[in-house]
């Protein structure tokens, strides 16, 4: 059976990233790409519905470019440490599944590795970001269990 080559490891760059990180390099071959993705949400998509005129908005752009550089530097100290080429390093922005579906489509991924905490209770009601994933990949996905109730 043929081994993944193209796998994207989806982080969200709490120390959670690692134990993902650690199961993709698991199924990884050695001739394997690992492609780090950490998707960016925009700040005004919480509020903007409620209060789309707030004067808050204003200055969002410029605290945006801040944290994004910020998680640059989050994400790059990560690749580092798991010898992950900086080429292969990406931030995107956006809602986390749809950008995570649209980058495996545009880079024909075989492998998506995401962290869940479980699919019980609450969660299940509520969804999560690996749920939404999973529904709609067009490729297979590995969800990693994370956390001791997971
Ligand atoms: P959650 O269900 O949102 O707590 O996240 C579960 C998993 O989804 C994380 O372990 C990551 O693999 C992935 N994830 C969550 N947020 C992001 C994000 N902003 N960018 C990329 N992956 C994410």
């Amino acid at each position: 059976m043929a081994t993944y080559q193209k796998i994207l490891v989806a982080v969200d760059l709490s120390s959670e990233s690692e134990v993902v990180l650690q199961k993709a390099q698991v199924i990884a071959d050695s001739n394997a790409e690992l492609h780090l993705v950490y998707v960016q949400e925009p700040m005004d998509n919480v509020y903007v519905g409620i209060v789309p005129q707030s004067a808050a908005f204003s200055g969002l752009g410029d605290l945006e470019a801040q944290l994004g550089e910020e998680l640059k530097q989050k994400l790059t100290a990560l690749g580092e440490n798991f010898n992950v080429a900086t080429d292969h390093l990406h931030i995107l922005n956006g809602s986390p599944a749809h950008e995570i579906h649209r980058f495996a489509e545009d880079h024909d991924v075989q492998l998506i590795v995401i962290g869940t905490h479980g699919q019980k209770g609450l969660q299940l009601l509520l969804g999560s970001t690996a749920n939404a994933v999973l529904h709609g990949a067009g490729c297979d996905v590995l969800s990693v269990r994370i956390g001791a109730g997971g």
